[in-house]
């Protein structure tokens, strides 16, 4: 129960500071800088600097019947006093409402206070001394002032503050004093009435005020987020624009430098062969022909690296251009395949091919098609052990493209490994562990190759059961009989 009654009086006390601009500095959201804080209160102010002339004509619509009913009673000078006092607080809550960005935030503020607390006290005395006809009830005034003002000033003057609070205060206070002197003129159920009704005006204008700074701080809130994504996406743009000048410069810098190296590779292959062949005369000692054996494969196999090297450079800087034309994927994959035969049985590695026969013809580079069957080919063979199995099965896929698919039964590939074995010189801890040559290339140019030819690459494997890549050519590479007939047509034409 204590408890209870605490809560209630600490947000009493909340609520009167609310009224009276007391409490707690401007709310401000985590993470907004000082200059949102301000722009709360410069938005606050502005906004009750646009409302506040609004409420004149309601406040001289109150004031008139008051003014013409004194007129007829004897005179009483705190009448025209109070209405003096009341047009002084509107002038100049009008004219500051013009001005008020000149001066300092706070003055500005404090001004406005000052001018609704001189309307307040104008209408304290007009309440306290106006007089009520006989037909008029003896607490008219008294209840009906606090009622209408605090009305009209809820909705012009709850941006800011304490406006309301200092607006009503004087009004308060002449009740209080009025029940203090227990004058004969108002009753104290009236005076009661009164005092209610300006805590209630209070209590409301408190709680719109808090509403309005939580729309507000919402607003900012929202508004920072807004900044804040925009600046990342900013930034995220730049490194991406970064990223793509920095991959163009090294792409260019690898195709340069791969083509430099092949000029004095060919010399070394050359000579080494005819030093190998024995074409200029026998060597004296019998090692130097194994050395040169040697510094052939070597080279070779450094040609394949450059090459290698040349065409993910070319890929990547957009420089490889296809060259397209009407080839039978069946035929070029068994011809790779068959290339690679002899190397799959040195090892122990069955080679199987299961092929559609009723593939139709594609249009794509043949040369581009071989890479990518010859790289999937060794790769299997390289990493499948004696015993293993590879199976190759080339087919059309239900959207009507086609594709090629190696399975092997070797050792597969860890999870993890997938993202970094498709980046260039990229490796797996297998071949890295077995030492199984490679530069890492094969898969980012095979994916390459694909992306241009508007295909898709995938990969499947389970570490310990092995590895299966697909790629797929799009369906509109293929030549429906249809078209395939067509074009054989014109052909003939042609030759005609
Ligand atoms: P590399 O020239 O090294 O073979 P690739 O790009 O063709 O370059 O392959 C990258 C890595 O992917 C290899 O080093 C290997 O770790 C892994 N890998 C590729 N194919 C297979 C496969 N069939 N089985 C197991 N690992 C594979």
């Amino acid at each position: 129960m204590i408890a209870e009654l605490n809560s209630l009086i600490a947000h009493s006390r909340r609520v009167t500071q609310f009224a009276f601009g007391m409490d707690r500095p401007t709310a401000v959201p985590s993470g907004l800088s000082n200059w949102t804080a301000r722009g709360f209160d410069d938005e606050l102010l502005m906004t009750f600097a646009r409302a506040r002339p609004k409420a004149i004509l309601l406040q001289l619509l109150m004031l008139m019947p008051i003014l013409t009913i004194s007129a007829f009673s004897p005179p009483i000078l705190l009448i025209p006093f109070g209405a003096f006092l009341i047009g002084l607080g509107l002038a100049a809550s009008l004219i500051l409402a013009d001005y008020w960005p000149k001066f300092k935030q706070l003055t500005a503020k404090r001004l406005f206070l000052i001018f609704e607390a001189l309307q307040g006290t104008g209408w304290a005395l007009i309440s306290q001394a106006s007089p009520t006809p006989d037909f008029i009830p003896d607490m008219a005034f008294l209840v009906f002032i606090p009622v209408a003002l605090g009305g009209s000033s809820l909705v012009f003057s709850s941006a800011i503050r304490g406006a309301l609070g200092f607006h009503l205060l004087p009004i308060l206070i002449g009740d209080f004093i009025a029940l203090g002197l227990s004058s004969g003129r108002s009753t104290p159920d009236a005076l009661y009435l009164s005092i209610a009704l300006i805590g209630f005006f209070l209590y409301l204008a408190g709680r719109i005020t808090e509403t309005t700074l939580d729309h507000l701080t919402i607003r900012a809130e929202k508004d920072a987020l807004i900044a804040d994504l925009e600046q990342a996406k900013a930034h995220s743009d730049e490194a991406r624009r970064r990223a793509e000048e920095l991959n163009l410069a090294k792409s260019r810098f690898l195709a340069t430098m791969s083509h430099e190296l092949r000029t004095p590779l060919n010399a070394i292959l050359g000579f080494s062969e005819v030093m190998e062949a024995e074409l200029l005369g026998r060597h004296r000692v019998k090692a130097y022909r194994i050395y040169a054996r040697d510094i052939h494969e070597s080279g070779q196999m450094l040609l394949g690296i450059i090459d290698e090297v040349l065409d993910l450079s070319r890929i990547e800087a957009g420089r490889y251009t296809l060259e397209e034309q009407i080839c039978q994927l069946a035929q070029s994959v068994s011809e790779c395949a068959h290339l690679l035969q002899l190397r799959a049985h040195s090892r122990g590695v069955i080679m199987m091919m299961t092929v559609d026969p009723e593939l139709e013809p594609i249009v794509a580079d043949e040369r581009a098609l071989r890479q990518i069957t010859l790289n999937l080919l060794s790769n299997a063979i390289k990493f499948t052990p004696s015993g293993g199995e590879i199976s190759i099965l080339v087919g059309r896929n239900p959207l009507g493209g086609q594709f090629i698919q190696v399975t092997d039964t070797g050792p597969g590939i860890p999870a993890h490994e997938i993202p970094i074995i498709l980046e260039s010189f990229g490796r797996g801890s297998l071949a890295v562990k077995t030492a199984e040559q490679g530069s890492g290339l094969g898969l980012p140019i095979v994916r390459g190759l694909v992306a241009m030819h508007g295909g898709e690459f995938s990969i499947q494997s389970r570490e310990g059961e092995g590895t299966s890549v697909t790629i797929t050519l799009p369906e509109h590479r293929v030549i429906r009989s249809s078209a395939q007939a067509s074009i054989i047509e014109t052909h003939d034409r042609v030759a005609a």
